[in-house]
Formats: structure tokens, C-alpha cells, sequence
């Protein structure tokens, strides 16, 4: 009788390499958590490639855009007269030695 390639118990059919039914269904499992990530991954992959294309086509400047002459800024003259009335007073919240 054919032993399993990786276990060495006896194999039970021969429908795949030759394997027992335990090795056998690990290899079937392994290989649909395989396909699923595989295809996570390829779904993963066309998401990002299609925000690069977002991004890229979003990012092309246009070098030779005109740019409109900013709207002049109101001006003027102000006319402003100081007063002095005293030194202020220290806010007391930090440096107060005398206190
Ligand atoms: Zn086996």
C-alpha cells in the first residue's frame, strides 16, 4: 500500500499526490486560505493603484496656467497719536519674587 508523502500513514486514495485524507484536506485548506488572501491581496492592490491614479492625475500642475493679478489691497494713511500713561503693571504670574 502507498504511504502519505508527509506523514507516512497509509494513503487512502490517490487523487492527489500521494497523501493520506488528513494531509490531503490540509493541502485542500491550505490552498483556499491561499486563493482568499490571494485575492484580498489582488483587490488590495487595485484599490491603491486606482488612488495613485487619482492622485497622479490630481497632482499634475499646469505649468503654463496664468495667474491673475491679485485685486489691489485697500491702502491709505492712518494718523495715530501715542499717549503715555504709566509703566504696566506685572501680570504677577511668573518671575514674582517680591510677593
Ligand atoms: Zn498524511
Amino acid at each position: 500500500m502507498d504511504t502519505c508523502g508527509k506523514c507516512n500513514k497509509p494513503a487512502a486514495s490517490t487523487s492527489f499526490t500521494m497523501l493520506c485524507i488528513g494531509c490531503y484536506e490540509r493541502e485542500l485548506h491550505k490552498d483556499v486560505v491561499l486563493k482568499k488572501k490571494n485575492a484580498a491581496l489582488t483587490a488590495e492592490n487595485e484599490r491603491l493603484k486606482e488612488r495613485v491614479a487619482e492622485l497622479e492625475s490630481e497632482d499634475i500642475l499646469d505649468w503654463e496656467a496664468r495667474i491673475k493679478t491679485a485685486p489691489p489691497r485697500p491702502s491709505g494713511k492712518l494718523r495715530v497719536k501715542l499717549r503715555y500713561v504709566g509703566r504696566s503693571k506685572p501680570s504677577g504670574e511668573e518671575g514674582d519674587d517680591d510677593a
